[in-house]
């Protein structure tokens, strides 16, 4: 079975990529739920929390930080959600761990998942506007 993910992170699949480095990938959820809804996970594959190793959660976090910064500059949002789906009952729907930040306004829905896929040309545009607020600090 195929997993996008690893795809992703091997080259094979299309992303918009925010950031990479040896332990992590970040990039955007193509069905965006708000612009600037961005995806990490680790380059290793594993399906979920209770597969994870302490090493590669820790990375995941410290890089929510420094997104979660560059999200807030770029797009000024209300709030900001993470969140990060164990099994399909949870609402999981690619099986290979990932933490989702999702900018959120007063008023709007809380959604996971959009069933609507960001047109390229936005996507490209945000993940190169929050790439740039990363290099910034
Ligand atoms: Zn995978």
């Amino acid at each position: 079975m195929t997993c996008i993910f690893c795809e992703i992170v091997r080259g094979n699949a299309p992303a918009f990529k925010v950031h990479e480095d040896d332990h992590t990938l970040t990039f955007m959820d193509i069905f965006p739920v708000s612009r600037g809804h961005a995806l990490i996970i680790p380059k290793d594959h594993f399906e979920n929390l209770f597969e994870a190793n302490e090493e590669s959660l820790a990375r995941i976090v410290t890089r929510s930080l420094a997104l979660a910064k560059a999200i807030r500059r770029v797009i000024a949002p209300d709030g900001l959600g993470v969140y990060q789906l164990n099994g399909a009952a949870a609402g999981q729907t690619v099986f290979h761990y990932h933490m989702h930040l999702i900018p959120r306004f007063k008023g709007g829905r809380l959604d996971l998942h959009s069933r609507v896929r960001g047109k390229d040309a936005d996507l490209e545009a945000v993940s190169r506007e929050i790439a740039a607020a990363l290099e910034a600090g």
